[in-house]
């Protein structure tokens, strides 16, 4: 038996056909137009689902740990925590140690975004507040201008 795809206008003996195309949801073969990729509407509906959960979980699991930062780098940049130290000159400038940020939970492979403030010298940013580490683990937090 032969199979003529209405859409690329190619006849396919089905055997061949069949064998060629098997639906990534169940493993069964997809029979009709050649641009379908599942065997049914159920198998297409579950396979996305379970893609989309998927992307969903690893979205939350990431925002949590922007989050957790988020809130460690703003409690100290808060001015009544004693652990950190106003820089003298810049009373949006907290310091603090990489190890006291580690003791916190902080996480150091997430961050919102970077920029580079001198050649070499990165500054990283986790929404509105930014942080910078130097060699020897001294962290400089900086407020925005206008955080509460
Ligand atoms: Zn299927």
């Amino acid at each position: 038996m032969v199979i003529f795809c209405s859409f690329c206008l190619i006849i396919f003996e089905q055997s061949i056909y069949e064998k060629m195309r098997k639906c990534p949801e169940c493993g069964g073969s997809v029979v009709g137009r050649c641009d379908r990729k599942f065997c049914c509407d159920d198998c297409r509906n579950s396979y996305h689902n379970r893609r989309n959960r998927t992307e969903n979980n690893e979205l939350k699991r990431i925002n949590r740990i922007l989050k957790n930062n988020y809130c460690i780098i703003r409690e100290i940049s808060s001015p009544s925590v004693s652990d950190s130290t106003s820089q003298p000159g810049d009373k949006n400038c907290y310091i603090c140690s990489r190890d006291y940020l580690l003791s916190q939970g902080f996480n150091f492979y997430y961050h919102t975004s970077l920029d580079e403030i001198n050649p070499g010298e990165l500054r990283f940013h986790c929404y509105d507040i930014a942080y910078r580490i130097e060699e020897n683990g001294t962290t400089y937090i900086y407020r925005p201008n206008n955080y509460q």
